[in-house]
């Protein structure tokens, strides 16, 4: 199924819908420090959300085989990439890198974002990885202009990650935003050169195509495991990761993020 194309006038509640997003991001990093719970940051994110009219797009979100999901954001710690769920039990501590996700319908539209922060001091590998995982949604933003391919994108992401000694996520791929968290296209963190190894479909990149870019950086190998818990995704060998996610939309102006305050 080819990619839905938004209107300008969609494209304003989808503006809305990402402002929600980016104002619940802010409120928690604010509230991040050691001995904070993910369960409290997860607290603060609805309350942004329901106070703003909008709802949360993970809660009771169960694709496939996975349970319900059970919270608004996804909350993943240290080694944990994505899919983390929020805990009165876990605390943050000094050191730990979180990666927080949130969605929201609003009027009938998705705004989908996710950042990865630093609690207290954290050492210096674990800012450089912060920092080439954001340089490489930076990068992945600025290939989604005309005359581009979702290829592009996917390339530029993993040039940036590789460059610096990184590798990405494999089997997990931002995505198509509009009505649907999830659309067409996927947007992968890297392609093949060998188009018959690919579960996904590049397209052109056309004015009122909108996706969300998401950027998922190891220091380690790309070995991934899913816990018990149905939905916490780790690195197999316990390497540090990171986690940036915009939604952004093509324009004839050039790329347009869509979840900025
Ligand atoms: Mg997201």
């Amino acid at each position: 199924m080819a990619p839905v194309l938004k209107t300008a006038e969609e494209l304003e509640i989808m503006r809305q819908a990402g402002r929600i997003v980016a104002i619940a991001h802010e409120e928690m990093r604010r509230a991040i420090e050691p001995g904070v719970s993910t369960k409290r940051l997860d607290s603060i994110a609805l309350t942004v959300l329901r106070d703003h009219g909008a709802e949360p797009c993970f809660l009771g979100y169960a694709p496939g085989n996975h349970p319900p999901f059970p919270a608004t954001i996804t909350a993943s710690i240290n080694n944990e990439l994505v899919h983390g769920i929020p805990s009165e039990s876990r605390a943050l501590a000094e050191g730990d890198v979180i990666g927080i996700d949130v969605a929201c319908f609003y009027q009938g539209y998705v705004g989908d974002a996710a950042f990865t922060h630093p609690v207290g001091e954290i050492s210096r590998s674990a800012k450089r990885l912060l920092n080439a995982t954001e340089a490489a949604l930076d990068a992945a933003i600025q290939a989604s202009i005309l005359g581009n391919k979702i290829s592009d994108v996917a390339k530029a992401t993993s040039k940036c990650a590789g460059r610096q000694g990184y590798s990405v996520a494999r089997e997990y791929t931002g995505h198509g935003v509009g009505q649907a968290m999830h659309e067409e296209p996927q947007v992968p963190n890297w392609w093949h050169s060998k188009k018959s190894k690919h579960q996904w479909e590049d397209y052109d990149l056309q004015i009122g195509m909108t996706y969300a870019i998401e950027p998922m950086l190891i220091a380690g190998r790309p070995d991934l495991a899913e816990l018990d818990d149905g939905w916490t995704v780790v690195t197999k060998d316990g390497s540090l990761t990171a986690h940036f996610e915009h939604t952004v939309a093509i324009t004839e102006a050039g790329p347009r993020i869509l979840t900025l305050a």
